[in-house]
């Protein structure tokens, strides 16, 4: 239960002061639905509003607080005009315009022979100074009023700085003072204050500096963010481990079979996975390895050598993949082979149903199927093992801990491999798995030939289909990838289903459609016409994404390329080339995108290394966008930007060790603050790990 410190923080943005339905509305995009989510809110930016100078030395573009004699107003002749308010200085004449004004709201606030303050920003309009919709209007005397260093926050559409300012204050004001988790000796050598006095520093800060992500409030949360982080993690590990494991060591007969049933040669990646992995499972502690490789490299045939391991001391695997389509396509390479050296695989998904779901049940409960690939459908109720000796998880950052603790627990001691095919970089690894062993595969299966990468203005888009056009007609075959446009499945589908629209007109019932919205079984139909080369232009979102396997697959077009993280582009590119013919992969990018992003975009057509190209991806952007995170599941965080504060990644880890070493079920004082700390991050599933959680 969280801790009654912590209510005020987890109170609705409703029970602020002037936040109504509308405004609450407004404040749930910005991902603010409670008051904790207001605190971390962080201001992006400041204005300094304390530079105030003469009207003719105000640089344009510059905010400023100027002081100024009202002159004369001049009400718009025409609608479409703006209302002027003209002004003056010793220096100069200042035009105030206003596009929106209402009554006598000007007359009222700005009369002719007075004097005034007006703050905003400076822009020369012809030989005029103007400043437009001022920020600030007051008397001199009032000139405290008008906040000489104001935090800019992210906002959203319909959303006035006024409101969000007003609710955030409103946060700070109910902050609670919660106690102190970090030791005093660390705090002291970083001069780091305590929680509350950093989050009161952020959100108003007294120098244009102050919110910047090195400054030391800002390190400091970031700090207890990654801490919480490393806890949760390291108290998972525990778990994983607390249960003894056995040691699972075969004769090797099954192995040698698939060897030689297999239609290629290992890579010495492959070889050296393969070895670490056998080694972990002869060991009488239980694995915990994260199998790490790029779009390619060859790891469902790694993970059926660990099952096939299993296998050979009568034990069962479980393989379970994020999406019903990654889990028939491993069954459908696994199958085979599994049949190859005579043992049972079976496929279970949802829609595995009734009679078959039975006979399968009976099966898997007597120990008859040896491999049982599936979704999550295989963690639900009722499905028995009659001994599971190996749990392999693909592409897990889908899966919540949760799911990959409930896996692991169909077991008496399942040894654990957790497959990833996003290259991610060694820091961010860190956040997503704590410190698992890890085996990487670093070495693409010979034979693969290069991608040829364009990066082209979306603006050629036509020319983009003609060429597509062209190659479907001699016999090739493409996906379409469409870009993420909100967070939000929906609006993604939406876009989708436009360019296949689009796309039927030029290739008519030659192109298929796959979306997140879709039912599982629309989806497969679509996948298998284009698999089986029915259709031959997929159009997708990445939702559905990237683990399908189609060698006749030539082409890959990814419209707003510049909307997807570099890790994520890779790995939609890694979906063609894998057959013997040459390959092209075109990335389209608005105008709208910056240099940035289209010097982004490029370092894919220098490298094809996934890790060097996420190396990339988080130098250029931080850890925070990386790969979007919607696809990545990785952990987003709300504080720490791994860009800058990477560095701290590390000693969170081995402060999280020592912690729990000392204070293994958290029950000291600093213990019981560390849990408000979890709470406070939302690991209320990491308290669920302790004793007395
Ligand atoms: P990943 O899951 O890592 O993206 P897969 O395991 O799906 O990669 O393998 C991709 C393709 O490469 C499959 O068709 C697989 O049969 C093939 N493959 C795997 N290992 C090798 C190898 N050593 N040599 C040649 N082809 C391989
Ligand atoms: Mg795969």
């Amino acid at each position: 239960m969280r801790p009654q410190i912590l209510f005020p923080l987890f109170a609705s943005v409703r029970t602020l002061d002037g936040v109504g339905p509308r405004v609450a509305a407004l404040l749930q995009k910005l991902g603010c639905e409670r008051l904790v989510d207001l605190i971390w809110h962080l201001p992006s930016s400041v204005i300094d509003r304390r530079f105030s100078p003469k009207v003719a030395e105000a640089p344009e573009h510059a905010v400023v607080t100027l002081e100024v004699d009202v002159l004369e107003h001049r009400k718009p002749r025409a609608s479409r005009q703006p209302y002027r308010v003209c002004t003056a200085d010793e220096t100069g004449a200042l035009d105030l315009v206003f596009f929106r004004h209402h009554g006598d709201y000007l007359a009222k606030t700005l009369p002719v022979g007075q004097r005034r303050l007006v703050s905003g920003r400076v822009e020369h309009y012809g030989d005029r100074i103007q400043m437009v919709h001022p920020d600030f209007i007051a008397r001199p005397e009032e000139r405290a009023e008008i906040a000489a260093i104001e935090p800019v926050y992210g906002l959203t559409a319909g959303l006035s700085p006024k409101s969000l300012g007003k609710a955030v204050a409103g946060a700070l004001a109910r902050l609670p003072d919660l106690p102190e988790w970090q030791d005093p000796a660390w705090l002291n050598k970083n001069g780091w204050s305590d929680w509350r006095s950093c989050v009161l520093a952020l959100h108003r800060p007294d120098g244009p500096e102050a919110v910047a992500a090195d400054q030391p409030a800002r390190q400091r949360l970031a700090y207890d963010e990654l801490l919480a982080n490393q806890l949760t993690l390291a108290l998972l590990r525990r778990q994983l481990r607390v249960r003894k494991g056995r040691s699972v060591r075969g004769d090797g007969s099954l192995r040698q079979r698939l060897t030689s049933a297999l239609p290629f040669e290992l890579t010495g990646a492959q070889r050296r996975a393969i070895a670490e992995i056998s080694d972990d499972m002869a060991a009488p502690e239980r694995m915990v390895r994260l199998l790490q490789g790029d779009v390619g490299s060859g790891k469902t045939v790694v993970a059926l050598f660990a099952m096939l391991a299993a296998a050979e001391a009568g034990l069962q695997s479980a393989l379970m993949a994020p999406t019903e389509i990654l889990a028939q396509q491993h069954f459908k390479t696994i199958e085979p082979l599994a049949e190859a050296v005579g043992v049972r695989a079976a496929l279970l998904t949802g829609r595995v149903q009734g009679k078959a779901r039975e006979t399968l049940m009976g099966a898997l409960a007597a120990g008859e199927i040896k491999l049982l690939i599936g979704t999550h459908a295989l963690v639900q109720q009722g499905v028995e093992f009659a001994d599971l000796g190996l749990a392999v998880i693909d592409e897990q950052h889908r899966f919540g801990v949760h799911q990959r603790l409930t896996l692991g627990a169909k077991g008496r001691a399942a040894d654990m491999l957790v497959m990833t095919a996003t290259p991610i970089p060694r820091t961010l690894t860190m956040t997503a798995y704590g410190d698992m062993d890890v085996s990487r595969l670093d070495e693409k299966p010979a034979g693969r030939k290069p991608i040829e990468t364009r990066v082209i203005p979306l603006s050629r888009l036509g020319e983009v289909v003609d060429a597509l056009r062209r190659a479907v007609d001699s016999g090739a075959q493409g996906y379409w990838i469409c870009p993420l446009v909100e967070e939000s499945e929906v609006v993604d589908a939406a876009a989708a289903e436009d360019r296949f629209a689009a796309l039927k007109m030029v290739f008519g019932d030659r192109v298929s459609l796959v979306h997140g919205r879709m039912t599982g079984e629309q989806k497969d139909q679509a996948m298998q016409a284009f698999a089986a080369g029915d259709t031959r232009v997929l159009v997708a979102t990445t939702v559905i994404e990237v683990g399908v396997d189609v060698p006749n697959a030539t082409i890959m077009v990814i419209e707003h390329a510049e909307r997807f993280g570099l890790a994520q582009l890779h790995q939609l590119r890694g979906r063609v080339g894998r057959g013997g013919k040459d390959s092209s992969c075109l990335l389209l990018y608005s105008a709208d995108a910056g240099e940035t992003a289209r010097r982004r975009l490029r370092v894919l057509r220098t490298t094809d290394d996934g890790f060097e190209i996420a190396e990339e991806d988080l130098r250029l952007r931080g850890g925070g966008e990386l790969l979007g995170t919607r696809q990545s599941g990785l952990p987003s965080f709300r504080l720490a930007d791994l860009g800058v504060h990477g560095d701290l990644l590390a000693v969170a880890r081995d402060d999280a060790r020592l912690i729990l070493a000392k204070d293994p079920e958290l029950d000291s004082a600093r213990g019981q603050a560390l849990r408000t700390l979890l709470y406070l991050f939302e690991r209320d599933a990491a308290i669920g790990l302790l004793r007395s959680g």
